[in-house]
C-alpha cells in the first residue's frame, strides 16, 4: 500500500527504510464449500434449498455458500430450543451452565488466531483489530458470564427471576463474532436457550462458533444459529413461541422489530444507531487527544455504532487541532486487512460503500469542505479512504445522520454550554468522548450529556463488567455487567 506523509512529517522512506508487509497466514483456516443452518445441534440443510455466497469484501471473491433459513427452518430452530430449554437448560445448575461457557471462552482462547483470521477475512477488519480486540472481547464475555451463572440469586437479592425461555437474538456485520458473544454469553448464563442470526455478509465466524458450541457438548438445541437476510431475520422477530427478542442493528430496522414486539408484549432490548460527539476542550492533551480521535472514528473502519464520528473542537485550538489530524490521518495505512500493519481494511459491503460515498457526496454539495490523505487504494474490493469533513453545519445532513464509514465531521464551540447543546442536538444518543484535563468539566459534561456510555480522556474502550446502551433512537436496554443480566431474567410468573 501506498502511504505518503505531509511536508514536516518525517516519513519511513525519509530514512531509507521501506516499508515491509507483514501478512497474516490463512493456513490455519479451513473455510467450507458450504455451511448448513445449526440446528438442535447439528449443522442441516435449509428446508427451500436457499443459499447465498459471503465475500471477502478485499477482494471481491467468494468464500463460501451460506445455506438461507426460511420460516420453516426459523420455526425448527424456535422448536429446538423449545424443546431444549424443558429438557436440559431450565433444570441444569448454574454452576453446570457456567462449566459449558467456561469451556466455550476457552475454545475461543485456544482458537484465537484461527477465528481472528476468518473474522477479518469475512468482514475486512484489520487482523490486528480482529487479533486484539474481537477475540479476547468475545472470550471474556464467556469468561465474564459463566461467574455470574451460579451467582444470580446473589447478583440480584430479594427477587425471585427465571430465564424467559427462547431467546431470539439478530446481530449486525461491523463485530459479527462479538456480537453473538455479547448476546449468548449472558442469556445462556440465565438459563435460556437462543436461536441467532449473524448479518447475511458475515456469517463464517458465528458458524465456526457453533462448531465449537457442537464441540463443548453443549444440549441440542441451547444454542440454534440460523443464517439468511432480514426475512429469517423477521420470522425469528414473527415467532409466536420466541419469549424474548434482542437486536442490534439500524435503527430503522429495530423500529420495525419494537412495533412488532410491542403488540405482543414481548421483552425486548435494542441497541441501534450513534452519532457520538467527541468532544476536545483547548486544555486538553492535545496530541494524545488526536490520537484518541484517530481511535474513535477509524476503528473498525468507522463501522462501530459508538463511532465518535462527531468531532466538536473548541474554536481557539481548532486549526491547530485539525492540522495535526489530518497529519495523523496521513500515516495510517489502508490496504490489505492480512497485513498486521494495516490500519484501515476494507469496507464490509458495496451496499455500505456506495451509504458512505452517497452520504459524502451529500455533505460536499451542503458545503462541506473534505479532506482524504494521498494514499492509493487497492484496485479490487471495497475501500474508503479515512476522510474528514471540515465547515460542517448542524443542519448537514452529515451532521445528522450515521455513515457508519471512515468518515469524520468536524464543527467548532467557543464555550462548554454550546459544546453540550451541540453534542446533544441528535435524535442518538449511545456515545460521547471528552478530553480535558479539568476533572470539574468532565463531570459537568458527563452529567449533562444524553449519551448511554461516556468516555474521558479515552475512546473505545470495552469491558464485559460495564453496561453498554443508549438514549433516544440509540435503543434501550444494556449489555454487559449486571443490568445486561438482568435483561435475560423475569420475574417469576411474570415479566422482566
Ligand atoms: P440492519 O439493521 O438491516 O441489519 C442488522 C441485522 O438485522 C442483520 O442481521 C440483518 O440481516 C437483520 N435484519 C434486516 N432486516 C430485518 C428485519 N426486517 N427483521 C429482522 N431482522 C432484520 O443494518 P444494515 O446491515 O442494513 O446496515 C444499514 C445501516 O444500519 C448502516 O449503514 C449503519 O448505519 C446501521 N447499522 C448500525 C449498526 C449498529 O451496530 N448500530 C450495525 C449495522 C448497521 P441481514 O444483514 O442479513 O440483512
Amino acid at each position: 500500500m501506498g502511504n505518503s506523509n505531509s511536508k514536516d512529517e518525517s516519513s519511513l522512506e525519509d530514512f531509507g527504510i521501506e516499508y515491509a508487509s507483514a501478512i497474516e497466514s490463512t493456513s490455519l483456516v479451513n473455510i467450507k464449500d458450504k455451511y448448513g443452518l445449526f440446528i438442535d445441534g447439528n449443522f442441516v440443510d435449509s428446508s427451500s434449498g436457499k443459499s447465498f455466497k459471503t465475500l471477502n469484501p478485499s477482494t471481491e471473491k467468494p468464500l463460501s455458500v451460506v445455506t438461507e433459513a426460511s420460516s420453516d427452518d426459523v420455526d425448527r430452530a424456535v422448536r429446538s430450543a423449545s424443546v431444549s430449554y424443558e429438557k436440559y437448560w431450565k433444570k441444569m445448575p448454574g454452576a453446570d451452565r457456567a462449566r459449558y461457557l467456561f469451556r466455550i471462552a476457552r475454545h475461543l482462547q485456544e482458537r484465537a488466531r484461527e477465528f481472528a483470521v476468518l473474522e477479518t477475512l469475512d468482514g475486512g477488519k484489520p487482523i490486528k483489530e480482529s487479533r486484539d480486540v474481537d477475540l479476547p472481547l468475545a472470550a471474556a464475555h464467556f469468561f465474564y458470564h459463566a461467574g455470574w451463572a451460579d451467582k444470580l440469586e446473589y447478583a440480584f437479592p430479594q427477587r425471585k427471576l427465571e430465564p424467559h425461555g427462547v431467546i431470539g437474538q439478530i446481530i449486525p456485520w461491523n463485530f459479527p463474532l462479538l456480537m453473538a458473544a455479547w448476546k449468548l454469553a449472558p442469556a445462556l448464563a440465565c438459563g435460556n436457550t437462543v436461536v441467532l442470526k449473524p448479518a447475511e455478509t458475515t456469517p463464517l465466524t458465528a458458524l465456526l462458533l457453533a462448531e465449537v458450541i457442537r464441540d463443548v457438548d453443549l444440549p441440542p438445541g441451547v444454542v440454534n444459529i440460523v443464517t439468511g437476510a432480514g426475512e429469517t431475520g423477521s420470522a425469528i422477530v414473527e415467532h409466536p413461541e420466541v419469549n424474548k427478542l434482542a437486536f442490534t442493528g439500524s435503527t430503522e430496522v429495530g423500529k420495525l422489530i419494537q412495533r412488532s414486539a410491542v403488540k405482543r408484549n414481548l421483552p425486548l432490548t435494542l441497541e441501534l444507531g450513534g452519532k457520538a460527539p467527541h468532544i476536545i476542550f483547548e486544555d486538553a492533551a492535545l496530541d494524545q487527544a488526536v490520537e484518541g480521535v484517530i481511535n474513535g472514528i477509524f476503528f473498525n473502519q468507522g463501522h462501530v455504532c459508538c463511532a465518535g464520528s462527531r468531532l466538536l473542537v473548541q474554536e481557539s485550538i481548532a486549526d491547530y487541532f485539525i492540522d495535526r489530524l489530518q497529519k495523523r490521518i496521513e500515516l495510517l495505512r489502508v490496504g490489505n486487512p492480512l497485513d498486521k500493519n494495516t490500519d484501515i481494511g476494507a469496507i464490509n459491503s458495496l451496499a455500505q460503500l456506495e451509504r458512505i460515498d452517497q452520504l459524502v457526496k451529500a455533505g460536499i454539495d451542503e458545503g462541506a469542505e473534505v479532506f482524504k490523505p494521498s494514499c492509493s487504494l487497492p484496485e479490487n474490493g471495497y475501500w474508503y479512504p479515512p476522510t474528514v469533513l471540515t465547515g460542517v453545519q448542524q443542519s448537514h445532513r452529515v451532521a445528522r445522520e450515521e455513515i457508519f464509514g471512515p468518515v469524520l465531521v468536524v464543527q467548532t464551540f467557543r464555550t462548554a454550554e454550546e459544546a453540550l447543546e451541540k453534542a446533544n442536538n441528535t435524535p442518538y444518543g449511545l456515545s460521547a468522548g471528552i478530553w480535558t484535563e479539568k476533572g470539574s468539566l468532565i463531570h459537568w459534561m458527563a452529567e449533562r450529556l444524553r449519551a448511554g456510555v461516556i468516555w474521558a480522556n479515552t475512546f473505545n474502550k470495552f469491558d464485559p463488567t460495564s453496561p453498554f446502551g443508549g438514549y433516544k433512537e440509540s435503543g434501550f436496554g444494556r449489555e454487559g455487567g449486571m443490568q445486561g443480566l438482568a435483561a435475560y431474567l423475569k420475574n417469576s410468573g411474570g415479566n422482566s
